[in-house]
């Protein structure tokens, strides 16, 4: 008999990790857990090839990363398939996924040389500059939400600046994560700077006391976030967190609401409301929350929930464990008085769907407030007015990111800029991730940065050289 060791369709069946289409509960494949010395023969054999990768020049590692750039776009429909099929998302928005990774590497492509070239410091001595060396093996410990753009979003950086990079992708994704590592070899990654270790999250703590891992990048929840920094700290290994959200979405007295409405809609329902950067908490002003009420739930009427390769707004959650973390929030928060507008039933047919659900009169202290809901839940928070508004968003342990929606630009850009707790703050638009720009968040949804010069800089050793004359 298998002993079942996880839970939902993060399952690991005696040495084995399995991942589950969510749309029907098939079991689509199984990968064997690596023995403790195959690990660290793994280990053993990125650190090798680090050695020799750091050795290479800077413009021949980007060489690779324009291969990497071509193949993804070749690739990103098989690439959509394996996301719809593994984690449930709508296949069109796996295609759009694809292209930003491709729009990362095109970023670092062109930027990477500028960013890391040595910089002059101006001192006393003959010369002084600072330059930027590689540091070693990175870890990266990733979600299965966004399957290739968490890993390229920490992998391709670490590459770039001459490090390895080790993935451990979360035990549902395997699919994606071995379509990754070949895509770096077809490449012309050398054999073995980028490697997956298809481990359960129990066995992460043995890589990360490894002496060769420098640094470990995490994304994923507060409760994984504040495991994998413990570890660290211990083996004193640095860390980059980027961990949960809860959105504050500001609609200000002064807000267009048509446009407010489709913002908070586009932001809410991506990735099927499973994604970091959401409009979770969606705070509208007393004078405009009836009309924004009926606004928003009028265009939700026409979305599609279906089968995620059908051209749908939204698919099945991960799992099925997932939907029902999902449904127990909604439900507590209507026992704690929120008011159920639209959704909140687990619809009677196959699969992990969870319906559009608009919840009102959400308040402080209730799930649908307090912590991140990951589905397409709208909770709907009533603001006495602005200043109310600005208070209620940063009423909340997490830190990632916020919009404000307002008619006055140069208010918004202040208030934005001055008030609001987070990361990363969008004034008239949903969020959404870029490379141009650093993204990550504070309080508990992290800390560090990643994409931008910034994310070129989180596993390097920023170098400072003095040379004097002697002459
Ligand atoms: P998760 O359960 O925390 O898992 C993330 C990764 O951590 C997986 O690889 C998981 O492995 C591993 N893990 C979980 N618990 C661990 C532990 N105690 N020790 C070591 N590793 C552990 O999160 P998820 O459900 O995959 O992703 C959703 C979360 O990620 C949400 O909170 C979301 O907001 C956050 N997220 C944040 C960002 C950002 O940029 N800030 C982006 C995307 C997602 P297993 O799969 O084997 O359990």
């Amino acid at each position: 008999m298998q002993v079942l060791i996880g839970f939902q369709n993060h399952l690991m069946i005696k040495n084995q990790l399995k991942s589950i289409n969510p749309k029907n509960n098939i079991e689509l494949s199984s990968w064997d857990i690596p023995s403790s010395n195959d690990l660290k023969h793994i280990i053993k054999k990125t650190a090798r090839a680090q050695l020799n990768w750091s050795e290479i020049k800077l413009t021949s590692r980007l060489a690779q990363l324009k291969n990497l750039t071509q193949l993804l776009k070749e690739s990103c429909n098989e690439m959509s398939i394996l996301m719809a099929d593994e984690m449930g998302k709508p296949k069109k928005q796996g295609i759009g996924e694809i292209s930003k990774c491709a729009w990362l590497c095109d970023y670092y492509y062109k930027n990477s040389e500028q960013i890391l070239s040595d910089k002059h410091i101006e001192t006393e001595f003959h010369k002084s500059f600072i330059t930027y060396r590689p540091i070693g093996l990175i870890l990266g410990v990733m979600p299965w939400n966004f399957p290739f753009w968490q890993v390229v979003r920490y992998a391709i950086p670490s590459l770039i600046v001459g490090n390895g990079v080790l993935l451990k992708h979360a035990s549902n994704v395997q699919g994606c994560a071995n379509i990754i590592k070949d895509l770096f070899v077809e490449a012309g990654f050398p054999k073995n700077i980028f490697n997956n270790l298809q481990i359960p999250s129990s066995l992460v703590s043995k890589v990360i006391e490894h002496d060769q891992i420098q640094g470990v990048a995490v994304t994923g929840s507060i409760i994984a976030g504040k495991a994998i920094a413990k570890i660290s700290g211990e083996n004193l290994k640095k860390t980059v967190l980027e961990l949960g959200g809860n959105d504050p979405y500001l609609i200000l007295e002064d807000a267009e609401l048509n446009y407010a409405v489709q913002a908070v809609i586009d932001g809410r329902l991506l990735n099927s409301g499973q994604s970091c950067i959401s409009a979770k908490r969606i705070i509208v002003t007393k004078n405009n929350i009836e009309l924004f009420t009926k606004k928003l739930i009028d265009k939700l009427r026409l979305k599609v929930m279906g089968d995620p390769h059908d051209d749908v707004d939204y698919g099945p959650l991960v799992s099925f464990s997932a939907r029902a973390e999902v449904h127990k929030m909604v439900e507590s928060s209507i026992k704690m008085g929120a008011n159920l507008c639209v959704g909140g039933k687990i619809p009677n047919f196959e699969g992990a769907y969870y319906p559009i659900t608009v919840l009102s009169k959400v308040q402080p202290g209730m799930p649908a407030f307090e912590e991140e809901i990951f589905g397409p839940v709208f909770s709907i928070i009533e603001a006495h007015d602005n200043d109310h508004a600005i208070h209620l968003a940063n009423n909340s342990k997490f830190g990632l990111g916020a919009a404000v929606f307002t008619s006055d630009i140069s208010g918004g850009k202040k208030i934005a800029k001055e008030k609001i707790q987070a990361g990363i703050c969008f004034v008239n638009d949903y969020i959404k991730s870029d490379p141009r720009l650093p993204f990550g968040g504070v309080k508990m949804s992290g800390y560090g940065r990643e994409l931008s010069s910034y994310g070129l800089m989180e596993f390097v050793n920023i170098k400072s050289i003095v040379v004097e004359n002697n002459n």
